[in-house]
């Protein structure tokens, strides 16, 4: 019976029994035992206070994961934002480079780009020795086209020429436009009696070429100035020597190809 009672049961029991009155040991028992007791209210109290703050600091944690994922989720906002400001300034930068760049009608270079690349085609020669042309190339008579088919149709002209003028170039030829109806050719890695056949090719195939403007058919023809570069010589000079030559095609009846002096 007594085995079967708890130890705290036990003392308790011992020190009410009157059995023991007067016992020196009942004495140093209770106090023992009021000692206990005591302290194992403390130690419950102590229990009870760090349950609490542990809950607390729970509690905190979870407010600063929750005010962590909400800071996480305004940065991502605020990420996409810029991600899509840079696309768009990027975007942005590549129309304003191909604006500033290319012809707006015919989609080809324009004389900047076209100057740009000679300046870098003429640095290689003077570098290598490697041969490079040019070709200045003007629509005969385009004046006519435009007074008898209006501006529009006129321009529907330049766009294909400009179409026909690209289409069998190389990869590392360039055709832009340097004003109005005149293009220019660069060639490099081609020399002037190259050149020569390459545009008189050309030529003859503009003379086939058949533009539909509504429901006419328009025919075009060409003059062609080409020069090779000297080295030594400036970008402009060899400009020069093309349109020259080009004008001098003209002279001589037009919807022909000179080679520069
Ligand atoms: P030539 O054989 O001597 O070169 O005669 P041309 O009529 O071609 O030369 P001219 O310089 O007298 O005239 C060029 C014309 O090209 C005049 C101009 O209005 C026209 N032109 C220039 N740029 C454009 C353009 O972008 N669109 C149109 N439709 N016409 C243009
Ligand atoms: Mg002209
Ligand atoms: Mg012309």
């Amino acid at each position: 019976m007594r085995e079967e009672m708890g130890l705290e049961q036990r003392v308790e029991a011992l020190l009410e029994d009157p059995a023991y009155t007067g016992h020196p040991l009942k004495q140093i028992l209770a106090e023992l035992f009021t000692e206990y007791r005591e302290q194992l209210r403390q130690m419950e109290r102590i229990t009870r206070i760090s349950d609490h703050y542990q809950s607390m600091a729970r509690d905190s944690n979870l407010s600063l994961a929750e005010r962590y994922q909400k800071q996480m989720r305004q940065l991502e906002k605020i990420a996409r934002i810029s991600d899509g400001y840079q696309h768009m300034l990027h975007d942005l930068n590549q129309a304003l480079r191909q604006a500033s760049t290319h012809d707006p009608l015919t989609g080809l270079a324009n004389r900047r780009l076209i100057l740009d690349s000679l300046h870098a085609e003429i640095g290689r020669c003077e570098r290598n020795g490697a041969h490079l042309s040019v070709v200045m190339v003007d629509v005969d008579h385009f004046k006519l086209v435009n007074d008898r088919y209006g501006h529009e149709a006129g321009d529907l002209v330049l766009v294909e020429v400009a179409r026909y003028l690209q289409r069998d170039l190389r990869e590392y030829d360039l055709c832009g436009r340097w004003g109005g109806e005149e293009f220019l050719l660069l060639l490099p890695e081609t020399h002037a009696t190259e050149a020569m056949s390459v545009v008189e090719r050309m030529r003859l195939g503009m003379r086939q070429l058949v533009i539909m403007v509504g429901d006419v058919d328009v025919t075009v023809s060409a003059s062609f100035g080409v020069a090779e570069h000297r080295l030594g010589a400036s970008v402009n000079d060899t400009i020069k020597r093309a349109d020259a030559a080009m004008l001098a095609a003209k002279r001589a009846g037009r919807d022909r190809s000179e080679l520069a002096q």
